[in-house]
């Protein structure tokens, strides 16, 4: 593997700055914190930044050179809700907060990269060093977008990666196309008529109505939708009724629905409006039907994907890259910047989920992603800041003179 001396002479300050972020962790738009760790070290190393975007997000600018060529990179800086198990030293300070995504590690990597990138590199044009926040369902990317990072930062492609578990440490993971779902949820109101349980022939019974509606859904997937196209159907929440003896007025069924397109999204959610709405009338019920589209599906530009390998199989070998991993029906927002510029995201391995990496006194659960004892795996660090490097020199190479 090819990384570079610098920045594996940068790692046991990057694994400081990684545990001490796990240490830490702060939920969406509140990484005051760690807003000031990252913007203190590039200050540190002489990187101009620029702080605010979405409340918390900070933008390292690295110009070299004359050419108006640019590129990002992107890290996501926020935790999860979540209680951390792992009793390490470097455990999580604050109950029910963890850092259980790895995004202390993207940070840190993408940290590990600018100190390499201002003080090394060669490359003629200007690198985005975006940090941002919300990336675990608050929409931090989008929020960046609206307050205006593309024409503040003006770039022609952007790049993200995710640590992987269950894909080994030095390897990657990669495709053309959709890599991960979209990401939407629905809550619907079945409204009957309550009665004594043993006079039903004076309801309307929404407990009936509902299970009919959440059978008929699943038509959607089987005889609506073309079986070629992967989409998840999944009701995880059926809530009605407080006694055995009465039924009660109404329903309220929930879930979440997946797809890898926007066409395929568009048809699932009108159809499972009008399955609800027309089985709820064949009971003389009515449905309140709410849908909500949380994040697009992640499509990584083909001709951008194609670079990023190019990039991956020079530094660890074409053995370890895999270019047509399997697409996770998981969400992620980075996918808004991809819808306004080409670039691709990339798994980088983690090593695997029995979390061999993991420092003694980890949790006995598997090391996987928003698993209470999940961690990153530190030898990450010079492994992702040198692809984001390489990518950067690829990307911006100096003309020859
Ligand atoms: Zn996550
Ligand atoms: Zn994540």
């Amino acid at each position: 593997m090819k990384l570079f001396d610098p920045i594996l002479g940068l790692s046991a300050e990057l694994q400081q700055i990684r545990r001490d972020i796990h240490a830490h962790p702060e939920l969406c738009y509140e990484e005051h914190r760690t807003a000031d760790v990252v913007a203190q070290k590039l200050t540190e190393w002489g990187i101009p930044i620029l702080r605010g975007l979405a409340v918390t997000g900070v933008v390292g600018i690295i110009k070299k050179g004359s050419s108006e060529r640019a590129i990002g990179l992107r890290a996501d800086m926020d935790a999860l809700p979540m209680q951390e198990v792992n009793q390490f030293a470097h455990a999580s300070v604050y109950p029910g907060k963890m850092h259980g995504c790895g995004h202390d590690g993207h940070t840190a990597m993408l940290l590990g990269a600018a100190h390499y990138l201002q003080q090394h590199a060669r490359f003629d044009g200007t690198v985005y060093l975006i940090f941002q926040p919300a990336e675990e369902g608050g929409g931090g990317a989008r929020r960046m977008m609206a307050e205006g990072l593309f024409e503040k930062c003006p770039m022609q492609a952007v790049y993200g990666m995710h640590n992987w578990p269950g894909i080994a440490q030095g390897k990657f993971g990669v495709c053309a196309g959709p890599m991960m779902a979209s990401s939407n949820e629905f809550d619907v109101l079945v409204e009957g008529k309550g009665s004594h349980a043993a006079q039903p022939q004076n309801s309307i019974d929404p407990v009936q109505v509902a299970v009919q509606i959440v059978q008929a859904w699943q038509t959607i997937i089987s005889r609506n939708k073309n079986p070629l196209e992967a989409a998840v159907l999944s009701v995880t929440q059926i809530h009605a009724g407080s006694a055995t003896n009465v039924i009660p007025d109404d329903a309220r069924i929930g879930g979440t629905v997946r797809t890898f397109s926007l066409e395929v999204l568009d048809l699932i959610e009108q159809r499972m409006g009008e399955v609800a709405e027309h089985v709820a009338r064949a009971f003389g019920a009515t449905v309140q039907f709410r849908f909500k589209r949380n994040y697009p599906p992640l499509i990584n530009d083909a001709a951008a994907t194609a670079f990023a390998v190019g990039v991956m199989q020079q530094m660890v070998g074409a053995e370890n890259v895999d270019a047509n991993t399997e697409p996770s029906m998981g969400a992620e927002d980075f996918a808004y910047f991809l819808q306004a510029k080409p670039g691709c995201y990339v798994f980088i391995g983690n090593g695997d989920a029995v979390g061999a990496h993991r420092a003694a006194g980890h949790g006995l659960g598997p090391c996987n992603l928003h698993n209470g004892s999940y961690d990153f795996n530190d030898e990450l660090l010079p492994i992702g800041a040198s692809y984001w490097v390489r990518l950067v020199e690829a990307a911006l190479e100096p003309a020859a003179a």
